[in-house]
């Protein structure tokens, strides 16, 4: 029997009996539980072999379930979830005490956000606690799109998989934490810094790769496939070097002809960045499944979700 399923009734006897269920949002697939349950976040925390120094990121309902999770919305914070929630926007803010310390790694800080897919969002408004959802696959692997990336990882874990299709933006949310009141980007991400910076003007990024960094988001390797993975600036180029190989090629626009192709998918024959976000992970688990010498991905325009895009195929390859 599949455990792939809409049945919301089912969704909601497993997570008050303090279960985890993998749930659908518009940027990848989440691993949920109740985040007053340390049965249930502890399950999450093992499922996806996560270490406890990476906070989870809590989902909530609607704007007046935030008094329950934090004590302070900066100003600026408060027009960033005006403007954009329910959406792929995180906002990290003060905790309140009432947030177990397992969600958040200790920290005083809990990140948390509205989803925006109307399956969760009712699952959401029926129960009587949050949820906590970190991405629904092993630690550092490629997030999941598709409730089938989802059973690939965890058939045997997990109870059920909320089927709410594939998701529509198909990269984690953009993470935003507050120094001294003013926005900060910790994580890119499906909501572009373009369209967070006509809300609330110029905003820092502090997403460098470090090996022990504030937000695991920022994780040097992350997001990666098993095969090994090349960001490429010049794909001909690279196609020469990996000549003798089997290559899977992830393009963004453009059809390449070249003898070492296996495989090849492209993004977004017109160019769209919101198209190529949605289908990244999809190509990239595709192409991991293949067992190929190696995935040549081309790097993209480095603005809108190109930016976003990048970042996550840097992690994708990154090696040190
Ligand atoms: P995931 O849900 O798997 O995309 O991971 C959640 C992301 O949110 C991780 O990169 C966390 O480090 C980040 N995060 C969660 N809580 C905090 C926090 N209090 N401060 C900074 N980053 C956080
Ligand atoms: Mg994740």
């Amino acid at each position: 029997m599949t455990i792939i399923s809409k049945d919301i009734p089912k969704a909601i006897r497993l997570l008050t009996d303090e279960n985890v269920v993998a749930i659908p949002t518009e940027t990848v697939y989440g691993l949920a539980g109740n985040i007053y349950s340390s049965k249930a976040i502890k399950s999450i925390f093992s499922t996806k072999n996560r270490p406890f120094y990476n906070p989870l990121i809590v989902h909530i309902h609607s704007i007046t379930a935030l008094e329950d999770i934090v004590t302070h919305v900066p100003e600026k914070a408060a027009r960033l979830a005006s403007a954009f929630w329910p959406g792929s926007m995180t906002l990290v803010l003060p905790k309140h005490n009432a947030i177990p310390d397992l969600i958040t790694a200790g920290k005083n800080t809990v990140a948390v956000r509205i989803p925006n897919h109307p399956l969760t969002l009712d699952l959401l408004s029926k129960l009587p606690f949050p949820l906590a959802a970190p991405s629904a696959n092993p630690f550092g692997s490629i997030s999941p799109t598709t409730p089938k990336h989802v059973e690939h990882y965890f058939k045997n874990e997990i109870k059920q998989i909320l089927d709410g299709g594939s998701c529509t933006k198909g990269i984690e949310s953009t993470i935003i934490g507050f120094e001294n009141e003013k926005p900060v980007i910790y994580r890119l991400g499906a909501l572009s810094l373009e369209a967070i910076e006509a809300v609330v003007g110029k905003v820092e990024i502090k997403n460098k790769k470090e090996s022990n960094p504030n937000a695991p988001g920022m994780l040097g390797r992350h997001y990666a496939p098993c095969t090994k993975t090349i960001l490429s600036h010049s794909i001909l180029k690279d196609l020469d070097t990996y000549q003798d190989n089997s290559v899977g090629l992830i393009s963004f626009t453009q059809t390449f002809k070249h003898t070492s192709i296996n495989t090849q998918i492209n993004l977004s024959a017109k160019g769209n960045m919101e198209e190529a976000a949605a289908n990244l992970y999809n190509a990239l688990h595709t192409l991991d499944h293949l067992k190929l010498d190696v995935i040549i991905a081309e790097n993209l325009p480095n603005y809108g979700l190109g930016q976003s895009i990048n970042d996550r195929l840097q992690r994708a390859t990154f090696t040190k």
